[in-house]
């Protein structure tokens, strides 16, 4: 099927523009998932590594509590809590521990919960004679002998990480001593992050973050008994704990997940962004109940994408167009090549019709040439037949008139034996004059018997048939002459019609003789038994032809007669009378020259015939015998 050009472009195009759309939307989706691979194993790494540096950095004042109880100072006074001596050298202690530490405070407490020495006892707002047994870290060291404890401080609002231990002598818990370590010093260890990292406890409130505004954030939602509790514990300080503004989009493997992170505030300045999407990546800090959470951004990865996009469709549609390019060359190749073909399978179908046909030619050729030769042949035969024709006309002819010719000569003849008897007589009566008379007389008759037989001669004579100028007034004269001795005896009369200037026809005298003898003839014939039968022969001219008409006063010609004149051997005539070949070879004879002979009635009676030959262009030829 051939689609039409304009619906295939657009096909072609929509095609084209759907490759380009699938590459790119699958590029953009295999770049973005190496993106993200790669993204979550970078982030894996750093997760790694803040919790091993957030982990040494806990680990460092770990034992600190601990070691505490080693101290005589601080066991005496927990012994002997009133002595107001070892309460001050206790003080001392802890207060220089705190500054070479670099610590919050370090202080301890009595198995009731009550501070009994502090590092910062010289302060007013000093922990000394606080109860502080409502702090988990408290408890926790009373009970598993440790305690760690995340919690802004109730008398500073100061935040910081807890850590306790319990001191204790052989049978009891003597007291709980505790350390408190600032969240810069932990936070100290992330100063070279790339990335945007944050520590949340185990209520999902951030405690430490690279991002100073989040800390004090919480990660999920908190519910009512939740914030009871930390009313109760004081362990936020009454903060007001805003969500962080993060919202999960995917979740991935290994616990990755793909969050937004809200707009970020005006006022919050950061080296790295804090805000959009970001790969978050979380695991639990040995130790603590915390969770490390690291932000990887995910703009990059995105950013990245699009260009690998962009490459990949641009990339796929000048493969297109190459691809177009290149099949458009194939096909017009295909074309051209087709094209050839079918010019050189058309050229060969030419070459054979010309070969056929140059055999039917010269096959038709040789038939029309065998069939040339044929006629020529057959031409030959009818024209020596049609002379044989005209020959046996003229014998007849000959023949009909023997009996008048032999009568015309016998009189003559029976005229010269008695004028030549009596002149034989007379010379013998030496009556000179009379023999004179007589000789001459003989002579004129001898004359006359010459022209008689001569004509006979002239007619029977076979003609050359090369046609010459012939004067038809004189033709008809001879045609007379002939039969003159049959025109007397029948007491007929010819009355001729011709115009004051010769007309000379192009056609052979003897020929036109013997035709106007054949047609005076046949008027004689119908008329036969009138009294005083009248032939009336008139002649004209046309530009061209000749016209002679010979009428007769006879019954005229039945339609059957008619129809048949032209026949040969055709005759109405008795036996012996007529051959019924005189029409036919006259008409044959007229052909001849190029003319036509027609036979009818004329309106006023009797039939009349009209022959037609071509003029002569000579008009001043004579008519040839
Ligand atoms: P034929 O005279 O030997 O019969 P033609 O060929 O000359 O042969 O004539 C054929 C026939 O045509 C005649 O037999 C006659 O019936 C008819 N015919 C010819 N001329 C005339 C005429 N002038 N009037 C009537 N009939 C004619």
């Amino acid at each position: 099927m051939r689609i039409r050009r304009p619906l295939r472009f657009a096909l072609l195009s929509l095609g084209l523009l759907s490759l380009v759309a699938a590459a790119s939307f699958i590029t953009y989706r295999i770049s973005q998932q190496i993106g993200i691979t790669e993204l979550q194993a970078m982030g894996r790494h750093r997760l790694d590594l803040y919790a091993t540096s957030l982990e040494r950095e806990i680990d460092k004042y770990a034992y600190f509590p601990s070691t505490l109880g080693l101290e005589k100072g601080v066991l005496a006074l927990l012994d002997d809590k009133g002595h107001r001596n070892v309460t001050t050298d206790v003080n001392n202690y802890l207060e220089q521990l705190n500054d070479r530490a670099g610590t919050l405070a370090i202080y301890v407490m009595d198995n009731l919960g009550r501070v009994i020495a502090s590092s910062n006892w010289r302060r007013a707002d000093s922990y000394v004679g606080e109860d502080l047994s409502f702090r988990p870290y408290f408890r926790d060291a009373v009970e598993s002998g440790n305690g760690r404890f995340f919690g802004i401080g109730t008398t500073r609002s100061e935040p910081g990480y807890y850590l306790s231990s319990a001191l204790r002598d052989d049978r009891r818990t003597l007291g709980v001593a505790v350390v408190k370590v600032s969240l810069d010093q932990l936070e100290k260890s992330w100063s070279t992050v790339e990335a945007p990292v944050l520590v949340g406890d185990e209520n999902g409130v951030v405690i430490l973050s690279s991002v100073p505004d989040w800390k004090f954030t919480t990660l999920r939602p908190l519910d009512e008994r939740t914030r009871k509790a930390f009313d109760r514990t004081l362990q936020y300080n009454q903060r007001a704990l805003q969500p962080l503004g993060v919202r999960e989009i995917a979740t991935l493997d290994y616990g990755a997940r793909i969050v937004r992170m809200a707009r970020e505030k005006q006022e919050m300045v950061s080296v790295y962004p804090v805000a959009g999407q970001f790969l978050a990546q979380s695991q639990p800090l040995p130790g603590t109940p915390w969770t490390l959470t690291v932000f990887s951004q995910l703009e990059q990865v995105n950013d990245i994408s699009v260009i690998r996009t962009i490459v990949a469709a641009v990339t796929t549609t000048l493969m297109c167009i190459v691809g177009v390019m290149i099949n458009q060359r194939r096909r017009h190749l295909e074309d051209r090549l087709a094209a050839r073909e079918a010019l050189q399978k058309a050229n060969d179908e030419l070459e054979r019709k010309v070969q056929e046909r140059t055999a039917d030619l010269s096959a038709a050729n040789e038939q029309l040439q065998d069939e040339v030769a044929e006629r020529t042949r057959a031409e030959r035969t009818l024209r020596a037949a049609q002379d044989e024709l005209v020959q046996a006309g003229k014998l007849a002819v000959i023949g009909q008139l023997s009996a008048g010719i032999a009568h015309e000569l016998n009189q003559p003849l029976a005229a010269l034996r008695t004028l030549s008897g009596n002149a034989i007589r007379f010379l013998e009566r030496r009556d000179e004059t009379t023999a004179r008379h007589n000789l001459e007389r003989i002579g004129q008759l001898v004359d006359r018997m010459g022209v008689i037989t001569g004509q006979l001669k002239a007619f029977a004579h076979k003609s050359s048939g090369r046609p010459s100028p012939v004067d038809v007034q004189q033709a008809v004269s001879h045609a007379t002459a002939l039969l003159e001795q049959r025109l007397r005896t029948e007491n007929a009369e010819i009355e001729v019609d011709f115009p004051e200037q010769p007309l000379y026809a192009l056609c052979n005298a003897i020929r036109l003789e013997q035709v106007i003898v054949n047609l005076i003839g046949n008027a004689l014939d119908a008329m036969a038994g009138q009294t005083q039968p009248r032939v009336e022969i008139a002649a004209g001219r046309s530009k061209t032809m000749i016209r002679l008409s010979v009428r007769d006063h006879g019954n005229g010609l039945t339609a059957d007669v008619e129809s048949r004149l032209f026949e040969p051997f055709f005759t109405t005539k008795e036996a012996g009378v007529g051959l019924g070949l005189g029409l036919a070879i006259s008409a044959g004879i007229i052909n001849d020259f190029g003319g036509t002979l027609v036979g009818g009635n004329d309106p006023q009676g009797g039939a009349v015939f009209t022959l037609e030959i071509p003029i002569a262009a000579d008009s001043n030829s004579s008519s040839k015998p």
